[in-house]
């Protein structure tokens, strides 16, 4: 049995997959914010409820915001700031009392889809989370990528390339710099952008409101250059979007159209597709940290 936690700003998750990967358990609480001991604590009880409800034990891996610096052990480029500077796979393995597996959590959402989801069979899968913040991960024939520095694939702070003029030097990011990739497509970066809450924008769009219609175009433009300069440097058969603005179907169709324009290639075969897993890949590619060798 394999338990995957997906370790969010706002809530915590977790899921029981057993040896054919069927769900046997699932359970949810509001991440205990600003509280690195409660977070630790939190993660725990999931563990433990589980366990006590399929009596037994189980693997654990943990999708996290930002990742483990391999030079020191600790969290690093979580924007759940909290976590940084902190012995988290340590902590987590002391409070638990077995070995845990932590990734990225875009890098666990790309797994998942790389595995048996939208990314199925292609060999090298970019996988965006487009949510709070906007993180990204590589998976290569099935593997995550993870690199000497641990941030293969976090692309969402770099800058928003070919900026016109009006998105230059951009708005101020948490990181310490401005106009990061993130700060545009990020959840609050469109709703920022449009001027006021973007929930419901795709309807608005498609109802024919054209201040919403105009956010989205400027905000699949700014996607279009932001994918071309992955697929100029990693050249990915798939790239899979998740998170809270995947939902937006008609990206799909109109961002392969515009970035065409940035990629350094005579066409562009690489194929950008909606999650098959939705929400639960974060959960399901952290069970999947304990299949294969350690990432
Ligand atoms: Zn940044």
């Amino acid at each position: 049995m394999r338990i995957g936690i997906d370790l969010g700003g706002t809530k915590i998750e977790a899921v029981a997959l057993d040896d054919d990967n069927r769900e046997r358990g699932r359970r949810r609480v509001p991440t205990p914010r600003d509280d690195y001991a409660g977070t630790i604590e939190a993660i725990a009880g999931l563990v433990t409820d589980l366990e006590r409800e399929l009596d037994l034990e189980a693997s654990v891996g943990v999708g996290t915001p930002g990742a483990v610096s391999p030079a020191t052990g600790l969290m690093k480029n979580c924007n759940s700031v909290w976590l940084n500077g902190r012995p988290l796979a340590t902590d987590l393995e002391r409070r638990l009392g077995r070995p845990v597996r932590l990734a990225n959590d875009a890098n666990c959402f790309a797994l998942s889809e790389a595995r048996d989801g939208a990314g199925t069979g292609a060999r090298v899968v970019f996988g965006v989370i487009l949510g709070t913040g906007t993180g990204g991960g590589l998976v290569v024939d099935g593997r995550i990528l993870t690199g000497p520095n641990a941030i293969a694939g976090e692309w969402g702070h770099n800058p928003l390339p070919w900026p016109r003029d009006d998105e230059w030097p951009g708005p101020a990011c948490y990181c310490g710099r401005t106009g990061c990739i993130e700060t545009f497509l990020s959840g609050p970066g469109l709703a920022r952008d449009h001027g006021g809450p973007a929930d419901d924008i795709a309807a608005r769009a498609a109802r024919g409101e054209p201040a919403a219609d105009a956010s989205l175009a400027r905000y699949e433009a700014r996607m279009a250059r932001a994918l071309a300069s992955v697929i100029n440097v990693v050249d990915p058969d798939v790239i899979v979007l998740g998170g809270g603005l995947s939902s937006l179907a008609r990206l799909y169709e109109r961002v392969p159209r515009l970035w065409s324009r940035w990629v350094f290639s005579d066409r562009v075969d690489t194929r950008l597709v909606p999650p098959a897993h939705g929400d639960a890949s974060g959960v399901r590619g952290a069970a999947w940290l304990w299949e294969g060798p350690s990432c």
